[in-house]
Protein backbone atom coordinates (compact mmCIF):
# COMPACT_ATOMS: atom_id res chain seq x y z
CA UNK A 1 0.00 0.00 0.00
CA UNK A 2 1.33 3.21 -1.24
CA UNK A 3 1.42 6.28 1.27
CA UNK A 4 -0.20 9.70 0.31
CA UNK A 5 2.42 12.03 -0.22
CA UNK A 6 2.16 15.96 -0.20
CA UNK A 7 5.37 17.61 -1.38
CA UNK A 8 5.77 21.48 -1.66
CA UNK A 9 8.24 23.03 -3.08
CA UNK A 10 9.12 26.68 -2.94
CA UNK A 11 11.19 27.70 -5.54
CA UNK A 12 12.88 31.09 -4.95
CA UNK A 13 11.17 32.16 -2.19
CA UNK A 14 11.12 32.60 1.22
CA UNK A 15 14.33 33.70 3.73
CA UNK A 16 15.41 31.32 6.55
CA UNK A 17 13.74 33.46 8.89
CA UNK A 18 10.37 33.26 6.97
CA UNK A 19 11.35 29.53 6.85
CA UNK A 20 11.97 29.28 10.54
CA UNK A 21 8.56 30.68 10.80
CA UNK A 22 6.54 28.28 8.44
CA UNK A 23 8.02 25.33 10.45
CA UNK A 24 6.48 26.29 13.67
CA UNK A 25 3.23 27.04 12.38
CA UNK A 26 3.22 23.16 10.88
CA UNK A 27 3.82 21.97 13.50
CA UNK A 28 0.18 20.44 14.57
CA UNK A 29 -0.61 19.87 11.13
CA UNK A 30 2.31 17.58 10.79
CA UNK A 31 1.42 15.16 13.40
CA UNK A 32 -2.23 15.32 12.25
CA UNK A 33 -0.54 13.87 8.88
CA UNK A 34 1.36 11.29 10.75
CA UNK A 35 -2.04 10.65 12.52
CA UNK A 36 -3.57 10.09 8.74
CA UNK A 37 -0.71 8.29 7.52
CA UNK A 38 0.04 10.94 4.89
CA UNK A 39 3.82 11.70 4.41
CA UNK A 40 5.08 15.69 3.82
CA UNK A 41 7.87 17.15 2.26
CA UNK A 42 8.71 20.83 1.59
CA UNK A 43 11.94 21.71 -0.85
CA UNK A 44 13.29 24.99 0.20
CA UNK A 45 16.09 26.81 -1.33
CA UNK A 46 19.35 25.64 -0.36
CA UNK A 47 19.80 28.97 1.86
CA UNK A 48 16.72 27.78 4.08
CA UNK A 49 17.49 23.72 4.26
CA UNK A 50 19.90 23.87 7.37
CA UNK A 51 17.26 26.60 9.11
CA UNK A 52 14.21 24.52 7.72
CA UNK A 53 15.66 21.38 9.02
CA UNK A 54 16.66 22.12 12.40
CA UNK A 55 13.11 23.77 12.99
CA UNK A 56 10.61 21.41 11.29
CA UNK A 57 8.81 18.67 12.50
CA UNK A 58 10.88 15.07 11.99
CA UNK A 59 8.11 13.06 10.07
CA UNK A 60 8.49 16.56 7.59
CA UNK A 61 10.76 15.28 4.61
CA UNK A 62 13.07 18.05 3.39
CA UNK A 63 13.97 18.11 0.03
CA UNK A 64 16.64 20.01 -2.08
CA UNK A 65 15.38 21.63 -5.06
CA UNK A 66 18.76 20.23 -7.06
CA UNK A 67 22.06 18.14 -6.59
CA UNK A 68 25.34 18.10 -8.42
CA UNK A 69 26.08 14.92 -9.32
CA UNK A 70 29.67 14.56 -8.27
CA UNK A 71 30.46 14.53 -4.37
CA UNK A 72 33.12 17.22 -4.36
CA UNK A 73 35.37 19.57 -6.65
CA UNK A 74 35.29 22.74 -8.91
CA UNK A 75 31.73 23.19 -9.74
CA UNK A 76 31.11 26.75 -8.64
CA UNK A 77 27.46 27.52 -6.98
CA UNK A 78 26.56 23.48 -6.49
CA UNK A 79 25.97 21.43 -3.85
CA UNK A 80 26.22 17.80 -3.69
CA UNK A 81 24.39 14.85 -2.47
CA UNK A 82 26.82 14.07 0.73
CA UNK A 83 26.27 18.02 1.93
CA UNK A 84 22.52 17.72 1.72
CA UNK A 85 23.11 14.42 3.92
CA UNK A 86 25.66 15.95 5.98
CA UNK A 87 22.92 18.35 7.09
CA UNK A 88 20.23 15.84 7.33
CA UNK A 89 17.96 16.36 4.47
CA UNK A 90 16.13 13.12 2.89
CA UNK A 91 16.16 13.98 -0.84
CA UNK A 92 16.19 16.62 -3.96
CA UNK A 93 13.63 17.58 -6.75
CA UNK A 94 15.76 16.43 -9.86
CA UNK A 95 14.16 17.61 -13.53
CA UNK A 96 11.99 20.41 -12.70
CA UNK A 97 10.67 21.91 -15.89
CA UNK A 98 12.17 25.01 -14.62
CA UNK A 99 15.63 23.68 -14.34
CA UNK A 100 14.71 21.40 -17.50
CA UNK A 101 13.98 25.11 -19.19
CA UNK A 102 15.81 27.47 -17.85
CA UNK A 103 19.19 25.18 -16.43
CA UNK A 104 19.84 22.67 -19.11
CA UNK A 105 18.65 19.90 -17.13
CA UNK A 106 18.52 17.36 -19.29
CA UNK A 107 16.98 13.79 -18.88
CA UNK A 108 20.41 12.27 -18.89
CA UNK A 109 22.12 14.58 -16.28
CA UNK A 110 19.42 13.90 -14.30
CA UNK A 111 20.09 10.31 -14.12
CA UNK A 112 23.70 11.15 -12.97
CA UNK A 113 21.97 12.92 -9.91
CA UNK A 114 19.77 10.26 -9.68
CA UNK A 115 22.33 8.24 -9.17
CA UNK A 116 24.51 10.15 -6.90
CA UNK A 117 21.53 11.00 -4.43
CA UNK A 118 20.99 6.88 -4.52
CA UNK A 119 24.73 6.36 -3.59
CA UNK A 120 23.96 8.63 -0.29
CA UNK A 121 20.59 6.80 0.15
CA UNK A 122 18.63 10.07 -0.41
CA UNK A 123 15.46 9.98 -2.30
CA UNK A 124 15.44 11.50 -5.64
CA UNK A 125 11.86 13.23 -6.52
CA UNK A 126 12.05 12.96 -10.52
CA UNK A 127 10.22 15.21 -12.62
CA UNK A 128 8.90 14.34 -16.01
CA UNK A 129 5.95 16.15 -18.17
CA UNK A 130 4.88 17.81 -21.50
CA UNK A 131 4.78 21.65 -22.89
CA UNK A 132 1.47 22.90 -23.87
CA UNK A 133 2.74 22.84 -27.63
CA UNK A 134 3.93 18.98 -27.34
CA UNK A 135 0.37 18.66 -25.24
CA UNK A 136 -1.71 19.37 -28.20
CA UNK A 137 0.32 17.75 -30.65
CA UNK A 138 -0.73 14.44 -28.60
CA UNK A 139 2.89 13.62 -27.93
CA UNK A 140 2.38 13.70 -24.35
CA UNK A 141 3.23 9.93 -23.85
CA UNK A 142 6.39 9.67 -26.53
CA UNK A 143 7.56 12.95 -24.29
CA UNK A 144 7.29 11.46 -21.07
CA UNK A 145 8.44 7.98 -22.50
CA UNK A 146 12.00 9.33 -23.32
CA UNK A 147 12.02 11.15 -20.23
CA UNK A 148 11.40 7.72 -18.24
CA UNK A 149 14.05 5.92 -20.25
CA UNK A 150 16.97 8.71 -20.37
CA UNK A 151 16.48 9.60 -16.95
CA UNK A 152 15.55 5.48 -14.90
CA UNK A 153 16.20 3.07 -17.40
CA UNK A 154 19.85 1.55 -15.83
CA UNK A 155 18.20 1.67 -12.12
CA UNK A 156 17.62 -1.87 -10.58
CA UNK A 157 14.38 -2.59 -8.84
CA UNK A 158 15.55 -1.75 -5.49
CA UNK A 159 16.66 1.62 -6.29
CA UNK A 160 13.90 1.93 -8.48
CA UNK A 161 11.63 1.74 -5.42
CA UNK A 162 13.22 4.28 -3.79
CA UNK A 163 12.74 7.00 -6.47
CA UNK A 164 9.58 8.99 -6.47
CA UNK A 165 7.74 10.21 -9.99
CA UNK A 166 6.19 13.49 -10.57
CA UNK A 167 3.98 13.91 -13.44
CA UNK A 168 3.77 18.03 -14.04
CA UNK A 169 2.91 19.06 -17.15
CA UNK A 170 5.03 22.27 -18.12
CA UNK A 171 1.86 24.14 -19.11
CA UNK A 172 -0.06 23.93 -15.84
CA UNK A 173 2.65 24.49 -13.44
CA UNK A 174 1.67 27.94 -12.10
CA UNK A 175 -0.56 28.92 -14.45
CA UNK A 176 -3.75 27.66 -13.30
CA UNK A 177 -4.95 25.35 -16.33
CA UNK A 178 -4.90 22.15 -14.27
CA UNK A 179 -4.66 18.87 -15.86
CA UNK A 180 -7.88 16.90 -15.23
CA UNK A 181 -8.22 14.30 -12.98
CA UNK A 182 -8.21 12.06 -15.95
CA UNK A 183 -5.42 13.34 -17.81
CA UNK A 184 -3.33 12.84 -14.23
CA UNK A 185 -4.71 9.31 -13.75
CA UNK A 186 -4.38 8.52 -17.46
CA UNK A 187 -0.49 9.76 -17.16
CA UNK A 188 0.36 8.29 -13.99
CA UNK A 189 -0.82 5.11 -15.06
CA UNK A 190 1.29 5.28 -18.46
CA UNK A 191 4.32 6.23 -16.27
CA UNK A 192 3.70 3.02 -13.77
CA UNK A 193 3.12 1.10 -17.04
CA UNK A 194 6.58 2.00 -18.48
CA UNK A 195 8.46 2.05 -15.65
CA UNK A 196 7.51 -2.06 -14.78
CA UNK A 197 8.47 -2.45 -18.31
CA UNK A 198 11.51 -0.86 -17.86
CA UNK A 199 12.26 -2.24 -14.17
CA UNK A 200 10.71 -4.93 -13.60
CA UNK A 201 8.48 -5.71 -10.16
CA UNK A 202 9.33 -2.31 -9.35
CA UNK A 203 6.41 -0.25 -10.03
CA UNK A 204 3.57 -1.10 -7.22
CA UNK A 205 5.57 0.50 -5.21
CA UNK A 206 7.34 3.52 -6.76
CA UNK A 207 5.11 6.56 -6.00
CA UNK A 208 4.00 8.99 -8.81
CA UNK A 209 3.06 12.48 -7.91
CA UNK A 210 0.73 15.24 -9.89
CA UNK A 211 1.96 18.78 -9.98
CA UNK A 212 0.47 21.61 -11.87
CA UNK A 213 -1.70 24.34 -10.07
CA UNK A 214 -2.97 21.87 -7.18
CA UNK A 215 -4.59 23.98 -4.37
CA UNK A 216 -6.89 22.86 -1.54
CA UNK A 217 -9.77 23.05 -3.78
CA UNK A 218 -8.87 20.11 -5.91
CA UNK A 219 -6.19 18.19 -4.39
CA UNK A 220 -8.61 15.73 -3.23
CA UNK A 221 -10.23 14.76 -6.71
CA UNK A 222 -6.75 13.78 -7.82
CA UNK A 223 -5.54 11.91 -4.87
CA UNK A 224 -8.85 9.44 -5.87
CA UNK A 225 -7.33 8.61 -8.81
CA UNK A 226 -5.80 5.32 -8.29
CA UNK A 227 -2.33 5.85 -9.60
CA UNK A 228 -1.56 9.31 -8.25
CA UNK A 229 0.08 8.80 -4.90
CA UNK A 230 0.24 12.39 -3.79
CA UNK A 231 1.07 16.00 -5.45
CA UNK A 232 3.89 18.18 -5.65
CA UNK A 233 2.92 21.67 -5.15
CA UNK A 234 4.33 24.85 -6.00
CA UNK A 235 2.44 28.35 -4.79
CA UNK A 236 -0.10 26.58 -2.84
CA UNK A 237 2.89 25.58 -0.58
CA UNK A 238 3.91 28.88 0.65
CA UNK A 239 1.42 29.25 3.65
CA UNK A 240 1.07 26.75 6.19
CA UNK A 241 -2.76 27.78 6.11
CA UNK A 242 -3.30 26.73 2.47
CA UNK A 243 -0.43 23.83 3.01
CA UNK A 244 -2.41 22.58 6.32
CA UNK A 245 -5.56 23.24 4.25
CA UNK A 246 -4.71 20.79 1.97
CA UNK A 247 -2.96 18.11 4.40
CA UNK A 248 -7.25 17.87 5.76
CA UNK A 249 -8.47 17.97 2.00
CA UNK A 250 -6.37 14.71 1.66
CA UNK A 251 -7.15 12.81 5.27
CA UNK A 252 -11.16 13.06 4.00
C1 LIG B 1 5.72 23.12 -9.10
O1 LIG B 1 6.44 24.04 -8.82
O2 LIG B 1 6.19 21.98 -9.20
C2 LIG B 1 4.28 23.37 -9.31
C3 LIG B 1 3.52 22.37 -9.63
O3 LIG B 1 3.85 24.66 -9.16
P1 LIG B 1 2.31 25.15 -9.01
O4 LIG B 1 1.68 24.27 -7.97
O5 LIG B 1 2.42 26.57 -8.54
O6 LIG B 1 1.68 25.00 -10.33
Amino acid sequence: MRRKLLVGNWKMNKTPDEAIAFASEIQKEAKFAADQKIDLGIAPTFLCLNDFRKNAPNNILVFAQNVHYEDHGAFTGEVSAAMLKSIRIDGSIIGHSERRTYDNETSKKCAKKIRALLKENLIPLYCVGETEQEFNEGKTKEVILKQLKEGLEDFKKEEMKKIIIAYEPVWSIGTGKNASEEIAENVCKFIREEVEKMIPESSEEVRILYGGSVKPNNIAGYLKQENVDGALVGGASLTPSSFAEMIHALSE
